[in-house]
């Protein structure tokens, strides 16, 4: 599985990346997070970005693509990945369609996390109060102040992607203003119906069972629920097809023996076997009155 998070800082896509990393087993790749790890060890890439970082501002395109770049080729990354925080800006996504297509690598699905922008500053401000809480670093770049430039950043470079995945049939939309279980499942439920996840959830296994009225339900409901899930609905919908035509052949196959007698066609089994007994039944007539004659 290969997805992208899409939203504002303060969406959850840290939160719901991890949950997803849990329960999927997939690498999650989080450009802030290279880059603060970056800064700590004070490498030249962590020097350069330091104070961009520390304005709200975004980090020069060539340096987070050569950072995802390498990332990819990492071997964790072969089983799938989470992008959060890349791409934030159309060249970034335009060198990530490069560098996934040199890598004969498909991405699955971009999941943007819709958030109510009024809401976010108390969301950072929560997350701050339990960081604290919980004795840890707080990160210099989440007081109100570099968080206004971080949405300033986000509303004019990174939203042009939700149009840019929307055109490439990429983009499913989340509510992130639901509680993270909600939310969590929500995404569940969009990559099942995709079929993103595959046959590793026991739900889906469940439901690839070859059966007419099973194929015909995911069918409708993937459909239904996710439009642009174009692989997902569009493997249900062939096989709900399939699960008609047997439908229709057997009826076909009942009604069959009546009309059998069509151009160049066989007359079925059945009709065949009666035919041959009364052919006997008429010759072993004959047969009696010969004798009496
Ligand atoms: P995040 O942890 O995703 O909120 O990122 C923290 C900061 O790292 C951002 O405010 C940017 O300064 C920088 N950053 C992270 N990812 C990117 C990216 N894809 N492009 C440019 N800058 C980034």
């Amino acid at each position: 599985m290969r997805l992208i998070l899409l939203g504002p800082p303060g969406s959850g896509k840290g939160t719901q990346a991890q949950r997803l990393l849990h329960r999927y087993g997939i690498a999650q790749l989080s450009t802030g997070e290279m880059l603060r790890a970056a800064v700590a060890a004070q490498t030249p890439v962590g020097l350069k970005a330091k104070d961009v970082m520390a304005s709200g501002g975004l980090v020069p395109d060539e340096i987070v693509i050569g950072i995802i770049s390498d990332r990819l080729d990492q071997p964790d990354a072969a089983k799938g990945f989470i992008l959060d925080g890349f791409p934030r800006t159309v060249p970034q996504a335009e060198a990530l369609d490069e560098l996934l297509k040199k890598k004969h690598m498909r991405l699955d699905a971009v999941i943007e996390l819709r958030v109510n922008e009024s809401a976010l500053l108390q969301r950072v401000e929560n997350r701050v109060a339990e960081m604290r809480a919980r004795g840890e670093e707080v990160r210099i770049d989440d007081t109100p102040e570099v968080l206004t430039n971080r949405l300033a950043s986000y509303r004019s470079l990174t939203e042009p992607l939700i149009h840019y995945y929307s055109e490439r049939r990429k983009l499913l939309t989340v509510d992130g203003m639901m509680t993270i279980e909600h939310v969590s499942r929500e995404i569940n439920r969009i990559l099942a119906a995709i079929g993103a996840v595959g046959a590793k959830t026991p739900k889906k296994a469940a439901a690839a069972k070859p059966t007419a009225r099973g194929a015909k339900k995911s069918a409708k409901s993937a459909g239904k629920r996710v439009k642009s899930a174009a692989r997902g609905a569009g493997a249900s919908a062939k096989g709900a097809k399939a699960a008609k035509n047997a439908k229709a052949g057997r009826k076909a196959g009942k009604s069959a023996p009546r009309g059998a007698k069509t151009a160049g066609r066989k007359a079925p089994a059945g009709s065949r076997a009666r035919a041959a007994a009364k052919t006997k039944k008429a010759a072993k007539k004959v047969t009696k009155k010969r004798a009496k004659a």
